[in-house]
């Protein structure tokens, strides 16, 4: 069976892009009941970027503290902050943020528009009504979560996304500057979920002509951002967006594999945040991905960045059991890493094996 895959329709790309940001938003006013919500990662609150966004009549800022990775239960207590304010339907609702930011501002655009918990909608095209306009403004580069059709969420049940038809934005703004300033380990985590992501797209059965052409050319914006020195970091950071980008189409149109399934146990049960996840998990499975782990391993040496080891050493058994629960439920991903007949490749007690070595 052949998806259909719905991505973004507008982007706007460039250094210094954000700043065309207000006159878009004022072409689209419509009178004097329209308004904008912004949502902002708490991170930029007293930063110069938290200083840039200009509010205008009825218009709502809303800090967002992604300390946490995005729970359905802020999203609706979010959505029901933005209706308690203004009865009318927000003319758009934009994201400024890291991923986390881009998923919350992907759900809560479908949730001011659909009724009940948001935990009622992960899955795949639940939501009934479009969602209001939205638009996302990243200020980490690698998850592809501007581009991707889900907004990834943990909910009381489960992490799994908000995924379908009207979760893509609307239009992004792909601004390199606004992320000049992340830590060295912060975006290097972040920017190997671009480059695992192209890894595991371009490794399993799902993959085609579209998703190889997207993760290849991602790759090499990859190599070149964590490999080359001779770029400049405003290249470099110019470079990643694009990555991240393409990393994120590319998946679109294919899947993720081992990592991802492994990394979702390590959030789900220890709360360790995507890229870091990732990262503790990629660097264990020399076994199934090879020489891009062995490359893994000398970026991680290269950019001296700290990884978290031994992290099972103090965990219970029960602990090991829920995170190869969350694990093994991941049947696409096992499907797409080792084909239909995948549970004669993986079992449980695989799983526990790989936890146990991080
Ligand atoms: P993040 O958004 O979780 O942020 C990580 C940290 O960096 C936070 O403390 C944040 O405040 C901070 N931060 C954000 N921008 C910064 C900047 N410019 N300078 C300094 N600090 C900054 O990190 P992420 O790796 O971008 O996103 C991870 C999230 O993305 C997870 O919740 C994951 O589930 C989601 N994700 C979604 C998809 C998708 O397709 N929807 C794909 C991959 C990951
Ligand atoms: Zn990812």
């Amino acid at each position: 069976m052949f998806r259909i895959i719905k991505s973004v329709p507008k982007s706007l790309f460039g250094k210094g892009s954000f700043n065309q940001l207000e006159e878009i938003l004022e072409g689209m006013r419509t009178g004097t009941g329209s308004f904008f919500v912004f949502l902002v990662d708490d991170f930029f609150k007293d930063k110069p970027l938290g200083k840039r966004i200009a509010l205008k009549g009825n218009d709502q800022l809303i800090w967002v503290n992604v300390d946490d990775e995005p729970k359905t239960t802020l999203v609706d207590k979010i959505r029901d902050e933005v209706k308690s304010k203004n009865k009318n339907t927000a003319t758009a609702l934009i994201g400024i943020g890291g991923g986390s930011v881009m998923d919350y501002a992907k759900a809560i655009s479908v949730m001011l528009t659909n009724e009940g918990p948001s935990s009622k909608y992960q899955g795949l095209n639940l939501a009934k009504n479009a969602a209001v306009y939205h638009i996302g403004i990243p200020t980490l580069a690698g998850t592809g979560a501007e581009v991707s059709m889900t907004a990834v969420l943990t909910g009381p049940e489960k992490k799994l996304g908000i995924k379908g038809e009207f979760t893509p934005f609307d239009l992004i703004v792909l601004d390199p500057e606004l992320i000049k300033d992340a830590p060295k380990n912060q975006r290097f985590y972040t920017g190997m979920d671009a480059y695992i992501h192209n890894v595991e797209s371009m490794t399993g059965y799902n993959k085609n002509t579209i998703s190889d052409a997207y993760a290849m050319q991602s790759q090499v914006l990859c190599r070149e951002v964590f490999l080359n020195d001779k770029l400049t970091r405003e290249e470099a950071d110019e470079k990643l967006m694009v990555a991240s980008y393409f990393g994120g189409l590319s998946i679109g149109h294919s899947e993720v594999g081992v990592c991802h399934a492994l990394s979702y146990g390590l959030s789900y049960v220890l709360g360790y945040h995507h890229g870091i996840a990732n990262c503790i998990a990629f660097n264990q499975l020399e076994e199934i991905y090879g020489e891009d782990v062995r490359e893994f391993h000398f970026m991680i040496k290269k950019h001296q960045i700290d990884l978290p080891h031994n992290i099972a050493k103090g965990l219970s058994q029960d602990q090991l059991e829920k995170m190869t629960d969350t694990a093994y439920a991941l049947e696409h991903m096992w499907k797409h890493a080792f084909g239909a007949d995948w549970k004669k490749h993986v079992s449980r007690e695989k799983i526990i094996s790989w936890f146990k070595k991080m």
